[in-house]
């Protein structure tokens, strides 16, 4: 489902990615890691279509070349509408109804003219509260997004690329910010989705006992490079220990 060759991305004098080689095969769901700094959001980026590699970079997405060279392909719109993005902030309007929020995933797929609240159909609407149904939080869609704990919007947000149809979905470090229940429920919700509806799933983590429990393959960037991509079981304490270097132990 990605193919990722060569991937480098240079910011002034900083190397982000210093040659990010990496294959994730359609279903799967396999865990990002590395320290602050690493180039795990970069990464994820670039794989997401919403950031350009340098020359010499390709990354293919559903078998169709997204960038190459730097350059992004002429199917690029339509291949960003494939791929769902969640992250650790900032996922909802605030302000706005969580079933619109929801909706919203449908923006990118059906014409711009239709995109204004208030023109979705009943059925669209009855789809939504489906997502949020699928994602264990139906009750909530009235509500302003405002009013929902993290772990509730972060599943709001994952409704959301449930209404997109979106069949990868890359989720930059979704349980960051919540508690170890709330946690669970999110990675849960992956994991199901991962599972039932065959949706791609990368999903950055700072607490690596997640991605032991979630994910069978992790990847370990350290300085924008690939240093461990391998069963999450056959991960070391003392390669972890190395990976985010002695003062952030506490993360590991
Ligand atoms: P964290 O765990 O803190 O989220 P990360 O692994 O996601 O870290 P990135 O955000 O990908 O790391 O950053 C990788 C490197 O690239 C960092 O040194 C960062 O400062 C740099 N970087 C990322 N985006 C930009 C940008 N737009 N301009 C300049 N430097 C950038
Ligand atoms: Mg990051």
């Amino acid at each position: 489902a990605i193919a990722v060759e060569k991937l480098t991305k240079r910011f002034g004098k900083k190397q982000a990615l210093a040659g990010i080689d990496l294959v994730m095969r359609e279903g799967e769901m396999v865990a990002l890691i590395g320290a602050s700094g690493s180039g795990k959001s970069t990464l994820m980026r670039h794989i997401a279509g919403l950031e350009r590699g340098d020359a010499g970079s390709t990354v293919r997405i559903l078998g169709h070349i997204q960038q190459k060279d730097g350059r992004f392909g002429p199917n690029m719109r339509d291949l960003r509408g494939r791929t769902g993005v969640i992250f650790q902030q900032f996922n909802l309007v605030a302000r706005l109804p969580v079933i619109t929020n929801v909706l919203c995933g449908l923006l990118g797929r059906v014409s711009p003219w239709r995109g204004t609240f208030g023109l979705f159909n009943r059925a669209e609407k009855r789809a939504a509260i489906e997502a949020l149904g699928r994602v264990g939080i139906p009750e909530v869609a009235w509500q302003r997004a405002s009013t929902l704990s993290g772990g509730q919007q972060q599943r709001a947000a994952i409704a959301r690329t449930l209404m997109q149809r979106s069949q990868i979905l890359l989720a930059d470090e979704p349980i960051a910010s919540l508690d170890p229940a709330s946690a669970r429920r999110v990675m849960d919700v992956l994991a199901d989705i991962n599972r039932t509806e065959k949706i791609t799933v990368l999903v950055s983590l700072h607490q690596v006992e997640y991605a032991r429990v979630y994910c069978d393959r992790t990847i370990a960037l350290r300085d924008g490079r690939v240093v461990y991509d391998g069963p999450s079981d056959a991960l070391s304490d003392d390669f972890l220990t190395e990976l985010y270097g002695a003062a952030s132990e506490e993360l590991v």
